[in-house]
């Protein structure tokens, strides 16, 4: 579970291939209870997995039995074929190319009438073999590499024979099993959020409804910006560039993390810089300037956040830092220096919290 939850932290989520091959290696883990630790397994044994939860997502969304008209800013493809269909990916080049994997299903739902279990046996075993190839090509090493590193970690499973087979890590096909509820649960909602920011025009009001029921507080903390200005100045808290240009109120210790928001975890920071740390705890040079600024204008920012109505309560805060950088000496996490810089983590972030080791 450790592994898993540093997987969906740190790293990159493009597209929902990742959240199908998480579902469904656990639910082939269900069906194999006593799989032998070190046995090499053909990811074959996924596509079945795969391909039935890409199934219904293969045709043209609809709200109730209205069928979409066409024009409506959901499913905006390059390729016609695929009008109505929802967008899986975002922000990359290629997002309005379907891939290759949707179009294939498609085309194998339209011609059994959309019922899998009357598909041509012939056309599903080539299907569950496009399916393979697909998940060797996209997400089985991808869904290992971090954003720090180009080389998967290889928490999980480990290559195995010609890129088609994977050996899990000691305890790790038993753990899906044992956890196959909760990995399902996680990654249906990442997949869902996924297709809501990905698919704003048409989802909306489900995408409002989220965030009635767990409100991003990243939307609401331009009141910071006063006090924060006042204490670090008109700098980037990280790489002290200047904040003319673009300004970030960031969660020091992600809100990924700790979901709380406690005045003295904020800082101020470039969009660029606060994006690239993204959901990593910060380096331990990052991490004495904030028990630094802390110490020196903590009971200032104490009386603006009154003020401002902001909860906060800056012991909380340090234990909560400790506590999370406790974990991720237990993990041997990489922390976040600067864009494109890591750095694993040292020792020393018990003497800059005061940690008793
Ligand atoms: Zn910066």
């Amino acid at each position: 579970m450790t592994n898993l939850q540093r997987l969906l932290l740190e790293g990159e989520y493009v597209g929902t291939y990742k959240y199908a091959l998480l579902i469904s290696i656990a639910r082939w883990a269900v069906e194999n209870p006593h799989w032998e630790e070190g046995r090499e397994l053909d990811v074959a044994a996924l596509a079945p997995h795969f391909l039935e939860l890409y199934w219904p997502q293969a045709k043209p969304f609809a709200v109730a039995d209205r069928v979409q008209e066409p024009g409506l800013p959901y499913g905006d493809w390059e390729d016609p074929e695929l009008a109505g269909v929802l967008l899986q990916d975002r922000g990359q080049r290629q997002a309005r190319q379907a891939p290759r994997i949707l179009k294939e299903i498609l085309r194998a739902y339209r011609e059994c009438g959309g019922v899998l279990s009357k598909l041509d046996p012939g056309a599903r075993i080539a299907l569950e073999r496009s399916v393979r190839k697909t998940i060797r090509d996209m997400p089985l090493w991808k869904l290992q590499t971090l954003r720090s590193s180009q080389k998967p970690a290889e928490v999980l499973y480990h290559p195995g024979r010609n890129g088609y087979h994977l050996r899990f890590a000691p305890g790790v096909a038993a753990s899906f099993a044992h956890f196959a509820p909760l990995v399902e649960e996680i990654a249906r909602s990442a997949w869902l959020r996924h297709v809501l920011r990905s698919n704003p025009g048409l989802l909306g009001a489900h995408a409002r409804v989220e965030s009635f029921l767990f409100p991003d507080a990243r939307n609401g903390l331009r009141l910071l910006r006063a006090p924060l200005l006042e204490a670090q100045g008109d700098r980037c808290f990280y790489c002290d560039g200047s904040l003319r240009r673009s300004m970030a109120v960031d969660h020091f210790l992600p809100w990924a993390r700790y979901r709380r928001d406690l005045g003295h975890n904020f800082v101020l920071a470039h969009q660029r810089c606060n994006s690239s740390k993204s959901d990593t705890l910060a380096g331990l040079p990052h991490l004495e300037r904030w028990v630094e600024r802390n110490q020196l204008h903590g009971e200032v920012l104490g009386s603006r956040f009154d003020d401002l109505r902001i909860p906060h309560d800056q012991r909380l805060v340090q234990r909560v830092a400790t506590s999370l950088y406790e974990l991720a000496e237990a993990e041997g996490a990489d922390l976040w220096l600067g864009p494109g810089s890591m750095a694993v983590i040292q020792p020393e972030w018990r003497q800059i919290l005061g940690a008793v080791g």
